[in-house]
């Protein structure tokens, strides 16, 4: 359908001008059940962000991502690097999420989950309509006065301290709040680098929500790239009603009225009725502005609605069908089983491997040894006493060469062992042996390895 407006939309970004310049964009705040919705997610969602690192499971935070000791604590379940199978598990299906979610919902995280949309549209664009008024753009919020001047000041003095505050949410999730208090309660000179790391990100921040802002979403975010290739027709997203819009006008036939309203609330500053574009971070701002004007204008809501292009051409029902059902199905087997993965891990890891460049030794006219490395890592919160036995064969013994056996909570235990084998119970060269480890009665792993004797022909 050939739209009579400019396509200078398609020739570069919205917020440049044709001189390569930034165009700012000063978005009104939206008003409507969308709005209401979209706010009472956000701050469930910033909730979950500030109390997930203080939260904790068995000892262990809700929350942890420890980059730098490669530790991790999802929903309280310690993963530590040595769970190289369940982090290419974690990842595997978090790229499979990520594909089918926007597949089907296109950028609805976008424009209600991620954190850049969460602060800068639910608290930075908040507070900036607290001090300048609702709508920048007019005139009267652009001319220099001291009390525009004083009213600047006070909005960035407050955004520095916001920046401040989100600094520590992210560092708690990265770092955690002990270490994190550490660094702010003790002398600066014990936390240099802290400190300086601190000071960085608080500016990065201030510059990205006061200065930066939608050029992330619109520009760099490599999630927001990866629309175009993973949106379809039948992808869910905030669209308008061209059928029923068109012609557009005042005194035209279409239902849309030209009143660029819905532009007015656009955080990205883009024309929805351009149709989809990159920009749009399917914030339903639009929506709930749009359906203002059609209550005034007498008119049904929702030209600008949740739908998919497919919808909209066959008139079919297309944000929950069949296909929707079976997505979400497979993201909810792959979320169970992400979670079971998680859940059912061992509290301890262990290998056991031959001492490099040893075979065996014979202890006397019936006996057998093997030396083996021992590595046992506590990944629980309590610390363990244990014990070794050998489970088959039977007969036989293991002994830890160091005679230490307390596993420190999420330390690691390294030793020497020695098994002894009677020749009746070797099977050939190379016998195969299991070695329980315990705490107490309680078995906390099976670990499966061999032991070398005498060709027994
Ligand atoms: S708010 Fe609705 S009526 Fe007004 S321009 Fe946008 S789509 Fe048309
Ligand atoms: S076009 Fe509508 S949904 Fe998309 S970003 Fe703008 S206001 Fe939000």
């Amino acid at each position: 359908m050939e739209l009579e407006t400019p396509r200078t939309f398609r020739d570069r970004p919205i917020n440049i001008t044709d001189t390569g310049h930034r165009k700012w964009i000063y978005a009104r705040q939206p008003k409507g059940i969308w709005y209401t919705r979209r706010t009472i997610v956000a701050w469930i969602a910033i909730s979950f962000l500030v109390l997930a690192p203080f939260v904790k499971i068995n000892g262990n935070p809700l929350m942890l991502f420890d980059v730098a000791n490669r530790k991790f604590s999802i929903f309280g379940q310690m993963i530590w690097a040595q769970d190289s199978y369940l982090m290419a598990l974690i990842m595997g299906v978090t790229v499979v999420f990520i594909v089918l979610f926007t597949v089907i919902y296109g950028r609805l995280w976008c424009g209600w989950a991620c954190p850049q949309t969460l602060f800068l549209e639910m608290v930075y664009r908040r507070i900036e309509y607290l001090f300048e008024g609702n709508y920048r753009g007019s005139k009267k919020n652009h001319k220099v006065t001291s009390q525009n001047f004083l009213r600047k000041m006070a909005k960035h003095a407050v955004f520095i301290l916001i920046s401040i505050l989100i600094t520590n949410i992210f560092l708690n999730w990265i770092i955690g709040p002990e270490r994190l208090w550490a660094i702010i309660s003790e002398p600066i000179q014990m936390h240099l680098f802290g400190f300086f790391v601190m000071l960085g990100i608080s500016i990065f921040y201030y510059w990205i929500y006061a200065f930066f802002r939608e050029q992330v979403c619109t520009m760099i975010c490599p999630y927001g790239r990866l629309q175009g290739v993973l949106l379809d027709s039948k992808s869910v997203a905030v669209i308008y009603d061209y059928k029923r819009g068109e012609p557009r006008g005042p005194k035209s036939t279409g239902d849309c009225i030209d009143c660029h309203q819905c532009i007015s609330v656009c955080p990205t500053g883009i024309d929805i009725k351009n149709g989809s574009q990159l920009e749009c971070i399917n914030c339903t701002a639009c929506i709930d502005e749009c359906n203002i004007v059609m209550e005034k204008i007498n008119r049904p809501k929702n030209l600008i609605r949740f739908d998919s292009v497919y919808g909209l051409e066959t008139g079919k029902r297309s944000v929950l069908n069949a296909r929707t059902y079976a997505y979400s199905g497979v993201l909810a087997i792959l979320i169970v089983f992400l979670g079971i993965a998680i859940f059912e891990r061992k509290p301890i890891d262990t290998t056991i491997l031959r001492v490099s460049g040893s075979i065996y030794q014979r202890v006397d006219s019936v006996n057998y040894s093997n030396l083996y490395l021992l590595k046992i890592i506590n990944k629980t919160q309590t610390d363990k006493r244990i014990n070794l036995k050998l489970i088959t064969p039977g007969s036989g013994t293991i002994q830890l060469t160091t005679g230490q056996t307390l596993l420190k909570t999420q330390g690691i235990l390294e030793s020497v062992v020695i098994v002894n084998l009677n020749k009746k119970d070797l099977t050939g060269k190379s016998t195969p042996i299991e070695v329980g480890i315990y705490e107490g009665n309680t078995l906390l792993q099976q670990y499966h390895t061999n032991f070398l004797g005498p060709d027994r022909k």
